[in-house]
């Protein structure tokens, strides 16, 4: 996508596209008998600047106060050059697949982890919390195409992984999140999600977060009880495809 050629035109893009967002997030929690608030909206700023993320928490009234990234290196370059700046009040959530050994540097910015998948990186991720004298919230990623390859715990090993957060020092479990896979059916695949969430509830009542949705499956994800939605390109336009 190209971009526009002044600051100026790309706050306003950017305004749009959270107004436009905004009307479908509005519609779809109308549709499903939901809240508009209960459904929190984590705008994925990866691979996209720091001005950008300050030019949409600076757009009004609807304006996001939670970013998602996917890289540690590009998220703490970010966190920092925006901090200095004085965005000291923005919630950042990690989304994307975390390596243990960049577990530390994340849990010393990210309030939110999203893709916590094994019991190794529970236990890194709650060392480099409470190192940072920090309580991180914590999901356990569920695989919806039974490939764990791809990120996400099969459903089989969500419960001791589950239960291997919930005893981890630094973290608290705090629900369930999936990525709908390629090609497959969003509703299909979000029901599966939302049938892992329920029992996970049962053994954990406190793990009441679902995170699901993401810019072309967000109305599903609502539907299905998402309270977080993971929303990148229809904020802030098509990406660069992602490598490795
Ligand atoms: C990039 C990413 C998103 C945002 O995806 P869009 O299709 O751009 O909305 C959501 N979740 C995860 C895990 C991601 O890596």
């Amino acid at each position: 996508m190209t971009q526009p050629a002044s600051p100026e035109a790309r706050r306003a893009e950017l305004a749009g596209a959270l107004a436009r967002l905004e009307e479908r997030l509005t519609a779809a929690c109308r549709a499903a008998g939901r809240e508009r608030s209960a459904v929190t909206l984590v705008a994925v700023s990866k691979t996209w600047p720091a001005a950008d993320v300050a030019a949409l928490a600076g757009s009004g009234p609807h304006a996001p106060r939670h970013f998602g990234e996917a890289r540690d290196q590009e998220a703490a370059a970010k966190v920092r050059e925006l901090a200095d700046a004085g965005w000291t009040d923005l919630v950042w959530h990690f989304v994307g697949r975390l390596q243990r050994n960049k577990a530390g540097s994340v849990a010393r910015y990210a309030s939110v982890v999203h893709s916590v998948d094994r019991p190794a990186l529970a236990h890194a991720l709650g060392r480099g919390a409470v190192r940072a004298g920090r309580t991180v919230d914590a999901l356990v990623q569920v695989s919806l195409d039974g490939d764990p390859a791809r990120g996400g715990a099969v459903a089989a090993d969500v419960p001791a992984l589950a239960d291997a957060v919930a005893s981890t020092d630094g973290l608290r479990l705090a629900g369930a999140m999936a990525v709908v896979p390629l090609g497959a059916s969003p509703s299909a695949a979000l029901d599966r999600l939302a049938a892992v969430a329920a029992r996970l509830r049962e053994r954990h009542p406190g793990a009441e977060w679902l995170s699901a949705g993401m810019s072309t499956d967000l109305e599903e994800a609502v539907a299905i009880g998402a309270t977080h939605v993971r929303v990148g390109s229809a904020l802030f336009g098509g990406r660069a495809p992602l490598r490795g």
